[in-house]
């Protein structure tokens, strides 16, 4: 999914708990941040490796979900990045994609190499983009009740 869109998710989801939305967007926010200049900068020949491998972060997340609330938010929101990527891949009929989530045991087949700008124009117009669509409704309806409720509060 797009990254804008991995953000909005993690606020809309810290309406729904009591996780930080702080530390829940900035979870969100890591896997994109690990691993595109890693890809952009030649380091992996791919843009989903170690931020988005499920088995790594897992280990990782371990010790900082134990550590404090916050750990725990930001460990909920990089595993939104993760399940959110999962789905836009089968969403978008390339199931074989979601092995990122097992890297480095397991390599997707044949992963696009479409760096992040590139990607957008590619992305638009997916059955994912249209799901990305209806988060972004969802997140706007959401927005729109936050705002009367707090309007009839004053009145
Ligand atoms: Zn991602």
């Amino acid at each position: 999914m797009l990254f804008p869109t991995h953000l909005a998710a993690a606020g809309l989801f810290s309406r729904a708990s009591d996780l930080s939305p702080l530390w829940l967007v900035i979870g969100a926010a890591m896997p994109d941040l690990v691993d595109k200049p890693l890809g952009l900068f030649g380091i992996t020949t791919l843009f989903h490796s170690v931020g988005h491998a499920g088995l790594v972060v897992v280990v990782a997340l371990v010790p900082i979900v134990l550590s404090s609330r916050g750990g725990l938010a930001l460990a909920t929101g990089w595993v939104s990045h993760l399940v959110l990527d999962a789905v836009h891949v089968i969403v978008n009929g390339r199931a074989s994609d979601a092995l990122f989530l097992f890297w480095p045991v397991v390599r997707p087949p044949d992963p696009p190499a479409i760096p992040p700008g590139s990607f957008f124009w590619y992305y638009l117009g997916t059955p994912s983009f249209y799901l990305e669509l209806l988060i972004w409704g969802i997140l706007g309806t959401v927005a729109v009740r936050i705002a009367r409720h707090r309007l009839e509060r004053t009145d």
